[in-house]
């Protein structure tokens, strides 16, 4: 039994990890800050991520298999040689938030104090950049002022640009068991699209895009209007009030909100002292997001309701460990422990820390930016660390080109199947979770163990030693020489002592002296760790890390008009049970079987508007290039409004690349990319026939050239929808190609001259492959046809004998439960629902589509 940490999001859940006969058993850690036990559905399932299968196991050069040595030659030697050539400059690292503390430690010590770069940034670049402007801003520092604890202590809690039951689900239960618990504790959803959070609100505030910064805009004057500004603390301990509101009464902005729900908000907000403001990327991956996170603590800042229990500003941050990458200095304008490269006492004492022969005086190009500079030939040569920037930047396309025009490319990761790793020269095998040992910190200042739990496989490396091989390989091999993470992670507390003396609020360094056991044995400890102090809170006491100690109110007017363009505004997020681009939960078939295929929502005006059809294709084009997605037509969407998933990729999906959609507008504070307000417009595209497929072997989708198809993970194998506009001629032949199935025995049924075919191929007796068409989507009972993989029985009627009802689409992924299931069972709860179908009673990440699917249900009954 192993205590670590999940892989996936800033929540940061504790896990207990024991070996079992099939991979791995998953548990929430009950003694755990973060989660006390939950675990959401993507948690639960890691164990089912841990297997070989497109796992890469050694190096590779050029696409041959190659020695470390040989592999570590050709990149180091390649990053040498443009160095000497070009300068510093013309090199550079692109990072991730999924690289541990140490990782993260050692790269950015290596880029900005050897190499002499500051060519470093990181994917977390996407994810909180403008809280990290908007902190720094504010308070002096990037410091999260508060505690998850706040959550269950607050009397009203405000989620803005935040679907925290699918995107930050254990605090979401957190949240909901408060609420149950206290059920006076009010809850505001702000968010443009209705999302399975909405569930849990007392006010349900659909905000026009972009009107948040409106909404705390003229939440600041209408406490000043209301007499609940703390006068006092204001004089004490803030500076730039006037300016804000006088920036607030002149231009706040259009929040899209009638005058009942923005009065309602105003009101509850103005009136309740204890009232925490949670915030996600809705909020920072905006153009004008870092002005959106100082609209927010603006009206903390006003009342003083900051830094105690129950109240303040709070951040979520997407990935694992985009707080450990804040604290070593990650981001390409940032120093180690929270300090600053443009400020010369901070860079002399990194400098002098680390006995460092060059450091960069000024701030390096942010993620858009610096693969601008690949492009326009300025970097050379780029290191990319345990992320898929060819999915995840927006113009997308535009990187992919770039990649390819580099000289030269390494990728250090875990898998080769991802489309960065596609263009690299060099590829690195990584650790994965379960195998790395080191050190996360979650969205609360909570530092967590990650622990490994499997061996190495094949040649595979820890992350930090790969970049410590390289820096002695650059000649800097003596101040890299690190025996383990705990060594690591020992110089970064130290450092953080000389942070510290110089003002940082990132202070860990009495653990410094940590003994490797006690490294090994380190309980989760929420930062500062100092001689003087553990955890807690910041600013109750009013003292900020501004020089003159006071927090910073800044001015924040309403943006300029949206630029003109296609006529619809597409908002990118998560789905429920995937994370980033599937390289990792994309292995686990459960977590497939919520939301298989990519999609585009769109309200239902707009689709008839379009002739597009429910659950027909849709081509959506943008500033950069189109993808292909599935009609999803609701009104969860605004008229105008289109939202579609991150996730898929080339690996995944045809043409499902979002990000392909997005310009690479940034923030101009905080070079964030604004991944929610492309221009758009969507398109039937007009297939002639639609497919399903199962297959024992991964299907290769190109032998239908030129098709829509997307695949995904189930029990025994794989499930691939497909779509063309081109007829085919031989069925027969095409599902052979593309289930890779040359001899297998045929049975087949269907009606030819109505493009309908049905063709099942068995081996030594059991469904190795299906395949059915037709010309309209095809309707049948997926997960059934899916179960019969490797199995006796015949597919072809697409559903099972009998009067076996329709379950509907999957909702509670962890014991298979679909939605007619739960709508039909009867419950008028939750939990009676649970008790009837055992829907929810796992992880509980479903339980908002549970209680929404109910709630439908009773209006469709009272309606009839
Ligand atoms: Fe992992 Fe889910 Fe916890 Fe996030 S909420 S850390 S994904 S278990």
């Amino acid at each position: 039994m192993t205590r670590t940490t999940c892989a996936y999001c800033g929540v940061g859940c504790g896990v207990v990890a024991t070996p079992a006969a099939d991979g791995l058993r998953i548990e929430g850690d009950p003694d755990h800050p973060a989660n006390f036990g939950r675990l959401c559905s993507k948690g639960a399932a890691l164990g089912e991520t841990v297997g070989l299968e497109d796992r890469l196991l050694h190096p590779m050069v050029e696409g041959a298999r190659a020695t470390w040595d040989e592999a570590m030659g050709r990149a180091a030697g390649g990053f040498a040689d443009t160095i000497a050539a070009h300068g510093p400059d013309s090199v550079a690292f692109y990072v991730s938030g999924q690289l541990l503390t140490e990782d993260y430690y050692v790269v950015n010590k290596l880029a900005k104090g050897f190499v002499g770069t500051a060519n470093i940034d990181t994917n977390s670049r996407l994810c909180m950049a403008s809280t990290v402007a908007g902190h720094r801003r504010a308070f002096g520092a990037d410091t999260v002022p508060g505690l998850y604890a706040d959550l269950e202590e607050a009397d009203v809690v405000v989620l803005v640009g935040s679907n925290l039951a699918w995107c930050h689900p254990v605090l979401f239960q957190r949240l909901r068991a408060a609420k149950d618990a206290r059920p006076g504790m009010r809850v505001v959803n702000v968010d443009p699209r209705r999302t399975a959070t909405s569930e849990i609100a007392d006010l349900d505030l659909r905000v026009a895009p972009g009107g948040d910064a409106a909404l705390f805009a003229r939440l600041l004057a209408h406490l000043h209007e209301a007499g609940a500004v703390d006068a006092g603390w204001v004089l004490g301990h803030v500076a730039g009030f006037d300016a804000a509101l006088d920036a607030a009464r002149a231009a706040p902005g259009e929040t899209g909100l009638s005058a009942a729900d923005l009065g309602a908000f105003l009101s509850l907000w103005t009136r309740t002292e204890k009232v925490v403001t949670v915030f996600g990327q809705g909020v920072n991956q905006s153009a004008r997001g870092t002005d959106t996170v100082s609209a927010i603590i603006n009206c903390h800042l006003a009342t003083g309701r900051i830094g105690r229990p129950g109240m303040g500003p709070l951040s979520v941050t997407g990935q694992p460990n985009a707080m450990g990458g804040r604290e070593v200095g990650g981001l390409s304008n940032t120093l180690a422990c929270h300090l600053s490269l443009t400020e010369p006492a901070h860079r002399y004492a990194v400098r002098a820390f680390w006995d460092a022969p060059a450091m960069p005086e000024a701030d390096g190009p942010k993620a858009v930016e610096m693969f601008e500079r690949v492009a326009d030939g300025t970097i050379r040569a780029i290191w990319i660390a345990c992320t898929n920037p060819a999915v995840s930047l927006p113009g997308s396309g535009a990187v992919r080109a770039a990649l390819e025009a580099c000289p030269l490319v390494v990728v250090q990761d875990v898998t080769a199947r991802t489309d960065t790793a596609r263009l690299a020269h060099v590829l690195l095998p990584a650790l994965a979770w379960g195998e790395k040992d080191g050190t996360v910190t979650n969205s609360d200042r909570c530092i967590s163990r990650q622990r490994a739990v499997l061996p190495p496989p094949g040649e595979a490396r820890a992350d930090w030693a790969i970049f410590a091989e390289l820096a002695a390989r650059l000649g800097h091999g003596p101040a890299f020489d690190y025996r383990g993470p705990a060594q690591v992670f020992r110089e970064h507390a130290a450092l953080s002592g000389v942070a510290a003396a110089l003002g940082s609020d990132f202070d860990i360094s009495a653990l410094a002296a940590l003994t490797d056991a006690a490294y090994d044995a380190l309980a989760p400890v929420h930062w500062p760790v100092t001689g003087a102090r553990s955890g807690g809170r910041f600013f109750g006491d009013g003292r900020f890390l501004t020089p003159d100690g006071r927090a910073r109110m800044h001015p924040v007017r309403a943006g300029a008009a949206a630029p003109a363009g296609a006529p619809l505004r597409l908002n990118t997020g998560r789905v429920r049970d995937q994370w980033h681009t599937m390289t990792r939960s994309g292995a686990a078939a459960r977590l497939s079987a919520h939301t298989a295929e990519p999609f585009l929502e769109i309200h239902p005006a707009d689709a008839a508007a379009r002739d597009i059809a429910p659950a027909s294709i849709v081509e959506v084009s943008g500033a950069g290039g189109t993808a292909l997605l599935r009609a999803l037509v609701t009104d969860r969407v605004r008229p105008g409004d289109a939202f579609a998933p991150i996730h898929w990729s080339g690996e995944t999906s045809a043409r499902a690349c979002v990000s392909a959609l997005v310009p690479p507008v940034t923030d101009p504070v905080s070079g964030q990319p604004a991944s929610k307000s492309a221009r758009v417009e969507a398109r039937a595209w007009p297939a002639r026939w639609f497919a399903f497929a199962v297959s024992m072997a991964r299907p290769d989708p190109e032998a239908l050239p030129g098709a829509y198809w997307a695949r995904a993970r189930v029990g025994a194998g794989w499930q691939t929808e497909l779509a063309g506009l081109d007829p085919v001629g031989d069925w027969e032949g095409a599902a052979r190609a593309l289930l890779g199935l040359p001899d297998a025995e045929l049975s087949a049924v269907g009606d030819a001259a109505r493009g309908r075919h049905r063709l099942a191929f068995r081996r030594d007796g059991a469904l190795a492959g299906a395949l059915f068409v037709s010309p309209e989507p095809v309707a049948l009972q997926r997960a059934h046809v899916a179960a019969l993989l490797g199995e006796a029985g015949s597919p072809l009627a697409g559903r099972p004998a009998g009067d076996v009802p329709d379950p509907g689409p999957t909702v509670c992924a962890c014991l298979g439960v679909g939605s007619v299931a739960i709508a039909a069972c009867g419950a008028r709860t939750v939990e009676a629902a649970g008790a009837a179908t055992g829907a929810g009673t796992s992880c509980g990440s479903c339980r908002p589509e549970i209680a929404a699917i109910l709630a439908a249900q009773v209006r469709l009954e009272a309606a009839e």
